[in-house]
């Protein structure tokens, strides 16, 4: 291999590299792609038991490996072991609730209007799926495509982020020991303009599941609108939790601050504003604010609570939205916690955002809470929903016409009473707006995308 069609992958926490991956060009685009296309047929025809004892031993192979698999994730892109490690549980739970899909494919039969004919609708695979992936769930995100493709019989070429190849090669090398047939899975690495380009441009695909940013993802969909193929797109959050009058403020600050802080706030559901009422507002500032003063900021495989962001530029990014609401007048409440040189940020608290400013309305993924007070309920809503993202929401309150005010009312794909953004992993996840578009992923949902619709119609 020559080194120009090699790439290095750098620790954000060391800025060392860890291993060399093939740089992949259009060519193996095209060479994957046929790989999968030829491969698919023959992965369609195999009985869904076979499809779900590969899952199975998929799963098995991965909690196997758990410890080293983590340690790769956090390696390559910063985040805690700890919670590296609870990926790798979640991808296992999420991989053996697919691994019974393969057997729940579903459909209706119907009352026909027409004496001695049967009707119903089946479900066929949706063919070859392109599948690409972020840095910041280097391990669950591509399980999330892979494992409902392949319980309903597709194959897949996969793009991880430049980030995170490591996790996604690896993922597929234990599919490879878990038995599945040569071609049924494929991993291109490389940049996103280049490499991400060419699949998702490959006349060969016939669907393209998607998570990443809102850009890439618009641009995603104009490419498969054009041809008319399916897109499953997974995109930003701008997520709000509102703290009600009277709530109880404990404990809704600790679920905030986890749900915010959870790798380092670089996750598409992390809260990242706080709409309090403004009777508890104070309590609420004061106690989020002792919380995040009093998280350690280190590398990943240190006990601390917090770790590097990505990238400098990930870094550099979130303090400028810091700088940018202190100039517009946010009030930072906490103090500046140390951080070793790297791409850390002091985990920060900013008190008297307005819905206005770039910090309340753009995603900053990073460790940054902004808190909006509100006279009322009516208010806070419509607070959340002056964004144009429309991922997950939080209502933090003792009054159930509220909780269901804004349960009912919030335009998110997900909403969350008294409870942070953590979602499970059988339970359908998506968004709306500017956070996605498509079928949801997880759970038995999943198969709207990575089959097709057939209707059957049968006359004696
Ligand atoms: P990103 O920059 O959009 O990249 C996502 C993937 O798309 C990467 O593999 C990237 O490759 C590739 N890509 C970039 N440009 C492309 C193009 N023109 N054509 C095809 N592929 C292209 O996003 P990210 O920074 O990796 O991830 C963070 C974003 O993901 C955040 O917005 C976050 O909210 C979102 N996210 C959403 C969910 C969800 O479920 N809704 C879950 C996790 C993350 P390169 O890495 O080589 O650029």
């Amino acid at each position: 291999m020559t080194p120009e069609r090699t790439q290095s992958v750098i620790n954000p926490a060391t800025a060392e590299s860890i291993g060399e991956v093939p740089l992949s060009q259009a060519a193996d685009v095209d060479a994957a792609v046929r790989a999968a296309r030829s491969a698919q047929p023959g992965w369609a025809a195999t009985s869904p038991s076979q499809r779900a004892d590969v899952l199975a031993r998929w799963a098995g192979l991965l909690a196997e490996v758990r410890e080293d698999l983590a340690a790769t994730a956090t390696a390559e892109m910063g985040k805690l072991l700890k919670e590296s490690l609870g990926e790798v549980d979640r991808a296992v739970a999420e991989i053996r609730f697919m691994s019974g899909e393969a057997l729940r494919a579903d459909g209706q039969t119907f009352p026909s209007a027409r004496p001695g004919t049967l009707v119903y609708t089946t479900r066929v695979p949706v063919g070859t799926v392109a599948a690409i992936t972020p840095w910041n769930f280097p391990i669950v995100a591509p399980v999330r495509k892979i494992a409902p493709a392949l319980a309903a019989g597709d194959a897949v070429v996969v793009k991880p982020a430049e980030q995170s190849p490591l996790s996604a090669l690896r993922l597929a090398d234990l599919l490879q020991k878990a038995g599945l047939p040569a071609g049924v899975v494929n991993v291109v690495c490389g940049r996103g303009a280049e490499v991400g380009e060419a699949l998702v441009n490959h006349p060969g695909v016939d669907a393209i599941s998607f998570t990443g940013s809102t850009g890439v993802g618009r641009r995603i969909s104009r490419s498969a609108g054009e041809r008319l193929i399916p897109v499953q797109l997974e995109l930003g959050g701008k997520n709000a939790a509102y703290v009600d009058a009277g709530a109880d403020v404990e404990r809704a600050v600790a679920e905030i601050v986890s749900a915010s802080i959870q790798a380092t706030g670089q996750r598409c559901t992390a809260i990242s504003r706080v709409i309090a009422h403004e009777s508890v507002a104070d309590e609420v500032s004061a106690r989020i604010a002792a919380e995040y003063d009093a998280l350690s900021v280190g590398p990943g495989t240190d006990p601390v609570d917090v770790g590097p962001l990505v990238s400098a530029s990930a870094r550099n990014k979130a303090a400028d939205y810091v700088e940018g609401a202190i100039a517009a007048g946010a009030v930072v409440v906490t103090r500046r916690t140390e951080t070793p040189t790297g791409p850390y940020l002091a985990p920060t608290v900013l008190d008297h955002v307005t819905p206005d400013m770039a910090v309340a309305r753009e995603e900053v993924f990073g460790p940054v809470l902004s808190i909006i007070r509100v006279p009322d309920t009516d208010t806070a809503i419509n607070v959340a929903n002056d964004s144009d993202y429309g991922l997950a929401g939080s209502v933090f309150t003792k009054d159930l016409a509220a909780a269901l005010a804004f349960a009912g009312e919030v335009d998110t794909g997900m909403v969350h009473v008294n409870h942070g953004t953590a979602s499970q992993p059988h339970v359908p996840f998506g968004g709306v707006r500017a956070s996605g578009l498509g079928p949801y992923s997880i759970g038995h949902v999943a198969q709207e995308f990575f089959t097709k619709l057939k209707v059957v119609y049968v006359a004696s």
